[in-house]
């Protein structure tokens, strides 16, 4: 049975008080598409503001630290998100784990801390370019799922994305065979370890003219977008893709 699309947006280091506006025309976009779950990952900063402006639509961070509190200057932890309104979190995410040395042990020790607080959670996994070309890729992949994934998870609150590195921001993506083999990998881990459920989403490069193609992938159930996420013109698009492709 096909799982409902969920195309979550990624933000990044982007939006200010300004873009709040532009946040409340997606959301109120979004509802024309009530068969597709959709969400806005957006700074720390923002969360607060951007969940009261729109209230019932999901906001989200896009880390979390792993710990309850403590001692960890300039982090912010999971109860902290959820207190400010986000619905969930992502982590993992390649440029968290290249630029801060994020390992699996951590990305799995920050998954299981947002679930504990109530927060639904994007983990994030993909293969370098070398490790593509290398003929390594699903090797690589299912290594870091088996280490970063939680102990347990409900497949409402957990959806993996595979993000392959070289095609984020690149404008490069990996043929449908290439995501459909990925995908088939990625399913046959998540089945055996929760059973079925689990949403797996693509990410790098999602653009309103290429989503069709990818949402038409078996085991692709949704997008983890970045670029086009942050204009509405750019968003909707690939939610109305996701929504014809059922
Ligand atoms: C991302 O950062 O998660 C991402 C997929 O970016 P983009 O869509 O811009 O490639």
């Amino acid at each position: 049975m096909a799982l409902k699309k969920f195309v979550a947006g990624n933000w990044k280091m982007h939006g200010l008080s300004a873009d709040l506006a532009e946040i409340k025309v997606i959301a109120d976009a979004s509802r024309q598409y009530p068969g597709v779950d959709v969400a806005l990952c957006v700074p720390a900063i923002l969360i607060e503001r951007a969940a009261r402006a729109v209230p019932g639509f999901a906001i989200g961070g896009q880390d979390v630290h792993h710990a309850e509190k403590g001692a960890h200057t300039g982090s912010v932890s999971a109860q902290m998100l959820h207190d400010a309104g986000a619905g969930l979190t992502i982590v993992g995410h390649s440029e968290r784990r290249d630029a801060q040395r994020e390992s699996d042990v951590e990305v799995k020790a920050k998954a299981e801390a947002a679930l504990a607080c109530g927060l639904g959670v994007i983990l994030c996994v993909g293969e370098s370019l070398a490790v593509r070309e290398a003929g390594g890729a699903i090797e690589t992949v299912v290594a870091q799922l088996e280490g970063s994934l939680p102990e347990s998870a409900k497949a409402a609150s957990l959806a993996i994305a595979y993000e392959p590195i070289w095609a984020i921001g690149t404008g490069k993506v990996p043929t449908v065979a290439e995501i459909a083999e990925m995908h088939r990998a990625i399913r046959g881990r998540l089945d055996e370890r929760y059973g079925a459920g689990i949403r797996i989403l693509y990410g790098g490069s999602v653009k309103g003219s290429n989503a069709a193609e990818i949402f038409g992938v078996a085991d692709v159930d949704g997008a983890l977008v970045g670029g086009a996420s942050l204009k509405c013109a750019d968003f909707i698009p690939i939610v109305a893709a996701a929504a014809a492709a059922g």
